[in-house]
């Protein structure tokens, strides 16, 4: 792989802003390239792109939940301060009665998706994850269950010696609509064999996803920075992203619905003080190289839960185009750190489009409209009415 010096990215820079622009295919180099240019100019070909490539008036959001059905876990991720073991006393598996009282709550304020992951149980035979998906399925009509990240499908492989397309068919068969990109963090293996020795390696990765996508199941591709993971390790990630969804496409005629990106959340992790993390500012600027880089993504993602509301806000200037999800109940990346959020009110989130000059819409897994919330109404009646006018006037003038 061809190391890039900031000199050498300099004299890159004058045509490549250009060729971004006109969204032209970067390959790798021009891509480490972005990384040592000033971040203003690259955001404002990022969100130069955003325009085009979605909805330049909208911004989108979805009302789920995340449901962690257990989190006993084998694997032991160095970054992960979610996870117990069997034997600790806070350690849990939620029957389906429980998982059902979580999904009453998302369906009183109008939700239609679960994001339904667990930690790695060695414990729960398969008729456990076939019988959660069933019962969803018969007292939860309208909702979508997209489940297990490509670890937990892994470990269903090994454990029950299933093979992946059999594996895939029973889950489907049961009741799932489709595989989070949970754990794709950098996809490069001497990244995540340090950060986490027993995690998913990023063949496997790849190998389940790309099932899922021939089956028809929904999926959405993820980056995780923060773990002192080169430039040139964040682009290969990118591209691997963008070979994958480009395969996808051609072949099955879908790929990943959106991308989403976070930063690497420490606190109360074995990772503490040892892991750079990101801030806003590399964050920002992740965010605007993946909206280049991704050709073939229209949908991207801010992460208010590892960023806060005030970066996600600003992200909307840098590439991305949806603020994710409610998340009722988020606790993987709440557990170690995070924005000092675990899930946001529609009313936030249509607050921090509406402010940014978009209009909030909410949408379904596949990034498709479902309607456009009445701003007035939902932020209350009356409130900042004269602020309104004053905007009204200011963007007169
Ligand atoms: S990140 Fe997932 S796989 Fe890793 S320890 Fe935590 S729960 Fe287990």
């Amino acid at each position: 792989m061809m190391r890039l010096t900031p000199d050498d990215a300099a004299l890159l820079a004058p045509g490549l802003l250009a060729k971004a622009e006109r969204g032209e295919r970067l390959n790798h180099a021009e891509v480490t390239a972005l990384y040592h240019l000033p971040l203003p100019d690259v955001a404002a070909v990022a969100h130069s792109l955003r325009l085009k490539r979605s909805d330049p008036d909208t911004v989108t959001f979805l009302i789920d939940r995340n449901i962690n059905y257990t989190n006993v876990c084998n694997v032991g991720c160095n970054f992960c301060a979610f996870y117990r073991t069997k034997r600790q006393k806070d350690s849990y598996t939620l029957d389906y009665e429980q998982v059902s009282a979580k999904i009453i709550e998302l369906e009183a304020v109008g939700g239609s998706r679960i994001l339904m992951q667990g930690g790695v149980n060695p414990e729960l035979p398969l008729e456990y994850y076939t019988g959660l998906l069933r019962h969803v399925k018969a007292h939860h009509k309208g909702i979508r269950i997209e489940a297990f990240s490509p670890e937990e499908v892994l470990f269903m492989e090994k454990q029950f010696g299933l093979d992946l397309d059999t594996l895939l068919d029973t889950l489907i068969a049961a009741g799932l609509d489709g595989l989070p990109g949970a754990g794709g963090e950098i996809l490069e293996d001497d990244v995540r064999a340090k950060a986490a020795p027993a995690r998913i390696r990023s063949a496997d990765w790849f190998r389940i996803l790309d099932a899922a996508q021939r089956k028809g199941l929904y999926t959405i591709s993820t980056m995780v920075i923060g773990f002192g993971e080169t430039y040139a390790q964040r682009a290969s990630h990118l591209l691997k992203i963008r070979d994958q969804q480009d395969k996808a496409l051609r072949d099955y005629g879908h790929g990943f619905a959106g991308f989403a990106m976070w930063s690497l959340q420490t606190e109360h992790t074995r990772l503490a003080g040892k892991a750079p993390g990101a801030s806003a500012h590399e964050y920002l600027q992740q965010l605007s190289i993946a909206r280049i880089a991704l050709d073939n993504q229209p949908n991207i993602q801010a992460s208010w839960p590892a960023q806060g509301f005030k970066v996600a806000q600003a992200a909307l200037y840098y590439g991305a185009s949806d603020l994710g999800s409610t998340m009722l109940e988020e606790n993987v990346v709440s557990a170690a750190g995070g924005g000092g959020r675990h899930s946001a009110t529609i009313r936030e989130l249509v607050r921090i489009a509406h402010d940014a000059g978009y209009k909030p819409a909410i949408r379904n897994s596949y990034f498709h409209i479902l309607r456009y919330p009445d701003v007035n109404e939902v932020l209350g009646l009356g409130l900042g009415a004269e602020l309104e006018e004053e905007r009204a006037v200011g963007a007169g003038a």
